[in-house]
């Protein structure tokens, strides 16, 4: 922990953490010496990690790297980072995001960007987003793991950009309780670490049913870590043809044909697949996410929490107005006005509703899939990380980094990234494993296999 803590002062510069905790690290480190002293030590004892700043934390800054939460500390704990507590593991601090975990850069967060400690020669790389902060200080080996969140493609997008290890779990795997929401029906807490076996471990401290979540669900969480057997002959791996973007960079499909290869030389059998509905994914993400948005951040009102502008003479409306307009940024404003605008009742039927239905032909396209193989192997990005600037005034291209992650959330699956290759430039490439509703395990095991 000592050592870590001298870590994190030393990665200033990537601007990972934006509120550190060393004196609670100490104390925390004490308990799990006093832990392991009693032959208490599960998993997780003793090892320093960072929380990302949408989970809420007890008496320590929480606002999803907002303005609008200016100087909000809950009063209570999430129950993903009370579960690593109640394991033992220790507290770095809280690490930078994307305003509301709304980008693909970390470039949206109101405490400035995070830099990639990958770099492009002399220039600066962008880590991806939105748990740009997560990824920057596990790379940065600035903590040995992290919290992290993907409603799109927020923990696997980062991941591939910073050579780290993204895992998330079925949608209802871990328990939302605690984190600042975004699109409730899409977001889902996982893990950022260095290894798979590090993931397995993580990710089995902070799953499991919680009663004070409606859409957690009741089953027992598997030991992941048993499950990186090495072992995948005979399975099939299913490639999706419509992953075989136009224009994709040929370093992307030569990754990706690596892959491949890696499958085969371990056993496993290599199954062409379609997901024919792939194509709709992004636009249909792009509406229900932002619908969802809209409504759960009706909520920051100037009243309830963090920031209050008021207006010299002017009433209630007037408040909510000049508080929303100061507290939010450019990117969270548009998810906002889109979000509003897919719900108006003249427009649900056209955009919401039948965003809805798309989201269940894309869910029905894996389900079929996944009748023919057990797991499914794509690129987890179409590029390598990109400039600061380069795609941040262009909101479109910043939505087509996430074209191979958002289909999985769509359909709630479970899904990784692992590193598995450099760019002509040394930068980082990552290859997604997806696999069926709560099997996890196989993730885990196609995933430990491709390290
Ligand atoms: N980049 C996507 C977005 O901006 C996904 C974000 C996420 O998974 N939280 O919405």
């Amino acid at each position: 922990t000592e050592a870590h803590i001298e870590a994190v002062e030393a990665a200033d510069a990537l601007n990972a953490y934006i509120a550190k905790t060393p004196e609670m690290a100490l104390e925390m480190a004490d308990k799990a010496d006093a832990k392991i002293k009693a032959g208490e030590q599960t998993g997780m004892t003793g090892i320093p990690v960072g929380i990302k700043d949408l989970f809420a934390t007890k008496g320590v800054h929480t606002q999803a790297c907002s303005h609008i939460l200016d100087g909000f500390k809950p009063e209570y704990e999430s129950t993903v980072s009370q579960k690593l507590w109640d394991d033992g593991a220790v507290m770095l601090g809280k690490l930078n995001m994307d305003e509301f975990a709304m980008g693909s850069s970390n470039e949206t967060s109101y405490y400035g960007p995070v830099k990639n400690p990958w770099r492009r020669g002399d220039t600066d790389t962008v880590p991806g987003g939105s748990s740009g902060g997560s990824v920057a200080s596990v790379a940065g080996f600035a903590a040995m793991g992290a919290t992290a969140s993907d409603t799109g493609g927020s923990i696997r997008q980062p991941a591939s950009f910073t050579g780290t290890f993204g895992f998330k779990p079925t949608y209802g795997r871990c328990s939302r309780y605690g984190m600042v929401a975004f699109a409730s029906s899409l977001d889902q807490a996982g893990t950022i670490t260095r290894t798979v076996r590090d993931g397995a471990i993580m990710m089995e401290s902070i799953a499991g049913f919680d009663a004070k979540d409606s859409t957690s669900v009741d089953l027992p969480v598997p030991n992941f870590e048993a499950a990186l057997t090495g072992d995948i002959r005979g399975m099939k791996i299913g490639i999706p043809q419509e992953y075989h973007l136009a224009g994709m960079p040929g370093e992307i499909e030569a990754l990706w044909h690596q892959g491949i290869e890696w499958m085969k030389a371990a056993g496993a059998e290599i199954v062409d697949i379609n997901l024919p509905h792939t194509k709709y994914a992004l636009p249909t993400y792009y509406i229900v996410a932002p619908a969802e948005a809209s409504s759960n951040l009706a909520r920051y009102d100037g009243v309830r929490y963090g920031l209050r502008e008021t207006v010299q003479g002017g009433g209630l409306v007037d408040m909510y107005e000049a508080t929303r307009a100061a507290g939010f940024g450019d990117e969270v404003k548009r998810r906002i006005m889109i979000g509003t605008y897919v719900l108006s009742a003249g427009y649900y039927d056209a955009y919401y509703l039948k965003a809805q239905k798309v989201r269940q032909l894309i869910a029905n396209d894996f389900k079929r899939a996944f009748e023919k193989v057990d797991a499914i192997l794509t690129p987890t990005a179409p590029s390598a990380a990109f400039a600061p600037g380069e795609k941040s005034d262009d909101p479109i291209a910043m939505y087509l980094n996430d074209v191979f992650t958002v289909p999985a959330s769509l359909a709630g699956l479970p899904g990784s990234s692992v590193p598995a290759g450099l760019d002509a430039n040394g930068l980082p490439l990552g290859l997604q494993i997806l696999g069926k509703p709560w099997d996890e395990e196989t993730v885990f095991k196609v995933s430990g296999v491709m390290e």
